[in-house]
């Protein structure tokens, strides 16, 4: 190998590098990216929910991780959820509330770790609210009639059906099967 050959095999190496690099920018930045093509309604901390429970009511009511998730908006670690790989027939409802949020037909697997739909059984159910926690703009999603905090939606899912993922927190959710 000459001097020519090295120099240009190390340019054509580092051009590939770079453009891998960009294309998982890319990927990242679009899962992260904020979407406000919803059919939900969007709502500002003044926004008044219809069950009304004061923290302590809360605690005691939901258990340490449905506290941490709904009320505080915590986020359970990815493949850690029981609902994330379950794909029998029924109904998701809200943890806290029982309003119901999700059905199984609209769940798919998206492989981010958490359960994912791709439209919520009703758009009244759930209300969305601008996130820019963590150095992010994201729209967060949240049950309509008590305030929990459910999860994002990112505008990756699946094309052939809304184009839109929930991305939900299995903690947030009960199952109720068919
Ligand atoms: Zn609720």
């Amino acid at each position: 190998m000459n001097t020519k050959t090295v120099l240009t095999f190390s340019i054509l190496i580092m051009f590939i590098t770079s453009a891998c690099d960009a294309q998982v920018k890319d990927k990242i930045f679009k899962s992260e990216k904020m979407v406000t093509l919803t059919n939900h309604k969007e709502i500002n901390d003044k926004f008044s929910f219809e069950l009304q429970k004061t923290d302590s009511e809360w605690q005691n009511t939901l258990s340490a991780e449905e506290y941490y998730i709904l009320r505080q908006k915590g986020t359970e670690r990815p493949f850690t959820s029981a609902l994330e790989e379950n794909y029998d027939g029924g109904l998701y409802t809200c943890a806290a509330c029982g309003n119901e949020l999700f059905t199984s037909d609209a769940k798919f697997n998206s492989g981010c770790g958490w359960p994912s739909f791709f439209e919520a059984l009703d758009p009244k159910k759930i209300v969305t609210k601008t996130d820019t926690s963590h150095g992010m703009v994201r729209t967060e999603i949240m049950c309509a009639k008590c305030g929990g905090h459910l999860g994002h939606v990112f505008d990756d899912g699946p094309k052939d059906k809304t184009g839109l993922r929930y991305c939900v927190n299995g903690g947030s959710l009960k199952f109720n099967k068919k």
